[in-house]
């Protein structure tokens, strides 16, 4: 039972990887913390809890890591899938913090396991949860709640009395019904705003509803906008987000890592005119699995059908929802409700570019198209095998980038340049900050967790003092 003529001296909102990092260290560091979860607790942990992995620097072999993966290789990483949008010395500062984190995730209950390979490649450089970011949120919140933080769940920040950059007080739905908490310092972990469809529309009109949210509802950008609205300084492109091709039949929100398809490379992909409209075999899938998002995004109805044959088939993860399978082209097109014409037409154009090569799904190899617009540079094989597969694909929306700017300890800077006297920021909700565009897989929880560790200090030292 929360007592809300208390004043605490943290109060975090989210329920999150971030937010969790925020209050377990916040708690550590001697606060009373108070944790709002939108979520009711069946359905707490926002976007981490479908998580699998986070990207850790180390200069030798770890129990769960291959090989090294020094500062200046990542920092390199990060700089080339960003295009330059990111903030060297907080970029610098994260990587860096990256190799000490997992000795205080494991204190707080946090389980690893041997690297995991799978279709994006990530033995060396990321550490992988045993059970998953479900089994790391459990931990979290078992943590949090045996040291003693108060949460509550069913429980909306839905305004922020900000006063020259200092919050007096917060405005809450709890269980439906309004209160007011009062905290020395606030910590603003709830995540991006992709599931806030409205506010999508802004820049993407209808296609909104075309789009698939691959996490939590509860992702809403309430108190993105709230602060935004009262002078906090944005950073990051409000159009930008993360997104991959998904498949269709995947649930509105929720659906998690399985609905994700990975087949693109290994078929060709056609928009509901039949027409294939981009390069499947441009370079290796972790390099271009998020481009296909805001590929289909661009098309007709926000709609492609990714189509293979049967020597393809075994290529990719299988899919949680079977594939549509038929026995010709023709007949595959009926049931995917594309014309059959124009869709045999697509794949005999196709089958006659194709070059002769030596096939390998595992490197760029030789088989690609000649002359054909677009071409596919790798991986191309005649599609001529029985039976025909087909996959329908959305947009997968992860996450958004508009957020918060903020400092080295994690405190939120007001449009006039100057940092908020008690208010930090942790997690997705911050992130533009680094990662103004493309993605490093597994980078999303690293700045979770790292700036958690950072807002939940710094806010604990201020309150405390
Ligand atoms: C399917 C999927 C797989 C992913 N896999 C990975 C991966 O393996 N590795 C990786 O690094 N990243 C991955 N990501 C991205 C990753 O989920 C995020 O980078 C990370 O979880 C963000 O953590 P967060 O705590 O900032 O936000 P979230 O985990 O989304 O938490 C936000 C929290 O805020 C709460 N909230 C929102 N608004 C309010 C409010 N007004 N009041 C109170 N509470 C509120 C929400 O209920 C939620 O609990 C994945 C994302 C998805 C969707």
């Amino acid at each position: 039972m929360v007592d809300f003529s208390r004043t605490y001296d943290v109060l975090v909102i989210g329920g999150g990887n971030a937010a969790l990092c925020a209050a377990v260290t916040a708690r550590e560091a001697g606060a009373s913390v108070l944790l709002l979860e939108h979520a009711p607790k069946p359905m707490r942990g926002g976007n981490s809890r479908h998580t699998r992995n986070f990207r850790a620097m180390h200069e030798a072999p770890t129990n769960v890591l291959t090989e090294a993966y020094p500062e200046d290789e990542y920092w390199d990483d990060l700089r080339r899938v960003t295009g330059g949008a990111t903030d060297e010395p907080l970029a610098r500062m994260t990587i860096r913090a990256s190799a000490n984190v997992t000795p205080w995730m494991m204190q707080c209950g946090v389980r690893f396991q041997p690297s995991l390979t799978g279709t994006l490649s990530l033995s060396r450089t990321n550490s992988f949860f045993l059970g998953g970011g479900k089994a790391l949120v459990n931990a979290y919140f078992a943590t949090a709640e045996r040291l003693g933080v108060d949460i509550l769940y069913d429980a909306e920040a839905r305004s922020l009395t900000l006063d020259d950059g200092f919050v007096r007080e917060i405005g809450v739905v709890s269980k439906g019904f309004p209160e007011t908490v009062r905290a020395r310092c606030v910590v603003a972990a709830s995540g991006g705003f992709q599931a806030n469809l409205d506010w999508m529309r802004q820049y993407w009109g209808d296609a909104v509803d075309n789009f698939v949210i691959r996490g939590t509802p509860y992702a809403k950008g309430g108190v993105l906008k709230n602060l935004l609205d009262q002078g906090a300084m944005p950073v990051g492109d409000p159009t930008q987000f993360h997104a991959v091709a998904l498949d269709a039949r995947a649930p509105k929100f929720d659906g998690g890592i399985v609905t994700r398809l990975d087949s693109v490379p290994f078929s060709i992909v056609v928009n509901r005119n039949g027409a294939r409209f981009y390069d499947e075999g441009e370079d290796v899938w972790p390099k271009r699995y998020a481009i296909w998002g805001r590929l289909i995004a661009g098309e007709a109805g926000q709609i492609a059908y990714s189509i293979c044959d049967a020597k393809a088939f075994s290529l990719f993860m299988p899919s949680v929802f079977p594939a549509v399978r038929a026995d010709t082209v023709g007949e595959l097109a009926t049931r995917l409700g594309l014309d059959p014409t124009t869709l045999q037409d697509t794949v005999a154009q196709y089958n006659a570019a194709v070059q002769p090569g030596n096939f390998d799904g595992g490197k760029l190899d030789d088989c690609r198209t000649a002359n054909l617009e677009p071409p596919k540079s790798h991986w191309a094989r005649r599609i001529d095998e029985p039976p025909f597969y087909g996959y329908p694909l959305r947009p997968g929306i992860t996450f958004t980038y508009l957020g918060l700017k903020v400092n080295e300890q994690a405190r939120v800077i007001m449009q006039d340049g100057r940092p908020s006297a008690n208010l930090f920021a942790s997690g997705e909700i911050m992130a533009g900050n680094i990662l103004g565009r493309g993605y490093l897989a597994g980078f999303g929880m690293t700045i979770g967790t790292v700036f958690g560790r950072i807002a939940g200090a710094e806010a604990a030292r201020h309150a405390r003092n």
